[in-house]
């Protein structure tokens, strides 16, 4: 390490960090309770889904899955089910691998160490990280999207920070930095001044508890490689049909056991209007995926009987066994506009 990068470093005010957290934080309800299953849940959510959407979802997702054991007794279909709504399905199906795993080799309880918590399914470093910080106090760092603009901007770093070079040292000073008191906090307060005060674009340096020491402070656009490049999203277009028939009930089928949303439920494709079809109303919702625009085109159509070769029922047993929130959307449009249901 040169001496310039240690005196900025030392230069890292951790107290001012914490005193800005404890006045500034968010009460968020894994916060107010920090078990590590909850913890590890929350983290799980708040992969690629913003806090908003998953507040009103969290704690009675936590009522049906208490511990590890409960949602691995539970089972698959029923953590997607209750996931309806996060988007992202991967992660539901992660969680519950995971479940299954704490019950094998864990006694049902999570880990405590960073590293034992990397070979869980689908937890990598920042999740491992994050739960080992928060929930067992371990003095280790994280980097997430807001960590690294921060550091990057604190350090004055221009060198590319998204090759493997770039990610060692931002993984390295992450480490270094901790608070080794209060590491969960520092953790957590990192990452809530990169979404509240060290915006992508006009960060809030006078107001940032880091400005006195930072390299970025009020010279940040001049730091490269940090704001995000405008993405191109290609465009998937697919079609649903909600067919009614006069029992108000509707047809639907489990999606395959791979690909996108496997084994959620989901409306009909593809489908050929009879004579007697009576066309309701027709939407159209857009939907982000993780690499691209979902475009569903949905048409309802009043029938006289439901196609055979689907499983059918009321509205409310589709619904409740967990659409895709994509599929769930479009389904309240059509609804909306055909008045059906
Ligand atoms: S002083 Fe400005 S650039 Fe530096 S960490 Fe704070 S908000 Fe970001």
């Amino acid at each position: 390490m040169s001496a310039s990068t240690q005196e900025l470093q030392q230069g890292f005010q951790s107290d001012a960090l914490l005193a800005w957290y404890d006045d500034h934080r968010r009460r968020l309800p894994w916060r107010e309770e920090p078990s590590p299953w909850r913890v590890l849940v929350s983290e799980l959510m708040l992969q690629q889904t913003q806090v908003r959407t998953v507040l009103p979802r969290y704690e009675t997702f936590m009522e049906l899955f208490p511990s590890p054991a409960a949602m691995a007794e539970a089972g698959e279909e029923a953590v997607l089910g209750a996931w309806a709504g996060l988007g992202y399905y991967r992660r539901a199906r992660a969680l519950f691998a995971i479940s299954q795993r704490l019950v094998q080799d864990f006694s049902g309880e999570v880990p405590g160490d960073a590293k034992t918590l990397e070979q869980l399914p689908g937890v990598g470093a920042y999740t491992a990280g994050a739960v080992a910080s928060i929930a067992f106090g371990q003095v280790v760092g994280l980097v997430d999207g807001n960590v690294e603009r921060v550091l990057a901007r604190f350090m004055g770093e221009g060198s590319p920070l998204r090759n493997a070079a770039g990610q060692r040292l931002l993984w390295n000073w992450a480490n270094n930095f901790v608070d080794d008191k209060r590491p969960g906090d520092h953790n957590q307060a990192l990452m809530e001044l990169g979404a509240r005060v060290c915006r992508p674009v006009s960060p809030r340096c006078g107001e940032c508890p880091l400005h006195g020491g930072c390299q970025g402070d009020e010279k940040w656009s001049e730091i490269p490689n940090l704001p995000k490049r405008p993405e191109v999203v290609p465009v998937v277009e697919e079609n649903r049909y909600l067919l009614v028939d006069g029992s108000d009930h509707v047809a639907w089928r489990r999606r395959p056991e791979t690909g996108l949303y496997s084994k959620m439920v989901d409306l009909p494709e593809e489908w050929t209007p009879g004579v007697d079809a009576i066309l309701l109303g027709e939407a159209l919702i857009e939907r982000r995926l993780s690499h691209r625009l979902l475009r569903l085109k949905g048409r309802a159509f009043r029938v006289q009987s439901l196609p055979s070769g689907w499983e059918s029922g009321p509205v409310d047993d589709f619904l409740h066994a967990g659409p895709p929130k994509a599929v769930a959307l479009l389904f309240e449009e059509l609804r909306t506009h055909s008045e059906v249901c």
